[in-house]
């Protein structure tokens, strides 16, 4: 199982909203999925995404998939979001601070312009179905499967616990419930997600050759990774900028604080800014944030730095960084004063997942055998 976006069925989309013309999607031409793309038939599709209530969304959430869910929701796309709160214990002993997390997640959706009356927003343990869905599931992979996944092993690297525990293994098949529970089609994620994707699709070709309805018809979609244009935005350390690794730029941080995190980022010696991701990671990681948000391309921005070196460099960053989050960050404001609504936008959430998971668990207990 590999990372590439070969390998994996994933496409693109870009463009800033229903109105702009310019607005396209690239789907790759392995994906098995028939009919029209995400963007010209949105009624055709639905998606599902998710993360991990361990800390406040950063800017490589928001630029590698944030951005996505609100545009295809925004082009009518039906959507469902998951705080995926079982899946804090795959490398930690326990969750901590989790109504807290969970609710500054919804906080940060709310702020990114996800709408709680087009979007279902919800965590999965409070969805019995859907993680019931997880033991037919687990049957269809094998433990060889499990254990060379990469992203589980980079997470294992990165985890603070001395024993891996079986959560961690099973995690992309817990994934696959996630995705499949509500028959989703599209899943927009970053790159390190990719692996998953491909758990997900495998889990729902098996079943479906192994379980198929009466008539021979298929019970799930085989659902396809959206990439954006960043998939894999690196942190102030030139690796992936995670919640858990102390090298991101929260979403909801002040001016200030995205100033000094932006300074305290690694670059290297050479004066001279140029865009070049494979050779200078950490220079030109900066100067992708910097052409996000000024939506521009990364290298006219690397030629008008020019011989300014790194400090012209952060402060572009940090300039751009805060005027584009300026909007966002005012709206989180106004919305972290109700903490009473973001838990009824996850009890909302919660019905609405509850019905779908009900009726699928149904469905799957039916092609099954009743087990
Ligand atoms: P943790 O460190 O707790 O694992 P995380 O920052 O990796 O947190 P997740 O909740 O694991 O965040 O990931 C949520 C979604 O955001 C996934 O689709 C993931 O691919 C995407 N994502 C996370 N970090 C980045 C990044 N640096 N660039 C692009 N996408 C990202
Ligand atoms: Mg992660």
């Amino acid at each position: 199982m590999t990372a590439t976006a070969t390998t994996t069925a994933a496409a693109t989309v870009s463009g800033a909203g229903t109105a702009d013309p310019t607005a396209t999607a690239t789907v790759d031409p392995t994906a098995d999925l028939t009919g029209a793309d995400p963007i010209d038939d949105p009624g055709a599709h639905r998606v599902l995404t998710g993360d991990r209530p361990t800390g406040p969304l950063h800017l490589g959430h928001y630029f590698g998939t944030l951005r996505n869910r609100v545009r295809l929701q925004d082009r009518g796309v039906e959507m469902f979001v998951l705080v995926a709160d079982y899946q804090v214990i795959t490398d930690r002993d326990i969750a901590d601070r989790l109504a807290e997390h969970t609710e500054n997640l919804v906080l940060d959706y709310l702020a990114a312009g996800l709408d709680p009356d087009r979007a279902t927003v919800f965590a999965h343990s409070a969805v019995p179905a859907l993680n019931q869905l997880l033991l037919p599931f687990l049957s269809l992979v094998s433990v060889a499967e499990l254990s060379r996944n990469p992203t589980v092993k980079d997470e294992i690297a990165h985890s603070s616990q001395a024993a891996v525990n079986g959560l961690m293994f099973t995690y992309p098949v817990h994934q696959a419930a996630d995705i499949l529970f509500c028959k989703a089609d599209l899943v927009p994620v970053g790159q390190d997600q990719l692996p998953h994707l491909e758990v997900a699709r495998t889990v729902a070709r098996r079943f479906n050759e192994r379980y198929p309805h009466a008539d021979g018809s298929a019970v799930f979609p085989r659902p396809r990774a959206l990439l954006s244009e960043a998939p894999m935005l690196l942190g102030t350390d030139g690796g992936k900028m995670s919640k858990s690794r102390g090298n991101a730029v929260a979403l909801g941080a002040s001016e200030d604080e995205t100033a000094r995190i932006i300074r305290g980022a690694r670059t290297d010696a050479d004066r001279r800014i140029t865009y070049d991701p494979a050779g200078r990671p950490e220079v030109s990681g900066l100067v992708l944030l910097a052409a996000l948000c000024q939506d521009r391309a990364p290298e006219a921005i690397a030629e008008e730095i020019g011989d300014g070196g790194a400090a012209a460099l952060k402060r572009t960053v940090t300039e751009s960084v805060n005027e584009y989050f300026r909007p966002l960050r005012a709206r989180r404001a106004e919305l972290a004063a109700d903490r009473g609504h973001l838990r009824q936008v996850l009890r909302t959430g919660a019905e609405r997942a509850n019905a779908i998971a009900d009726a699928t668990l149904a469905e799957v207990r039916e092609v099954m055998g009743a087990i």
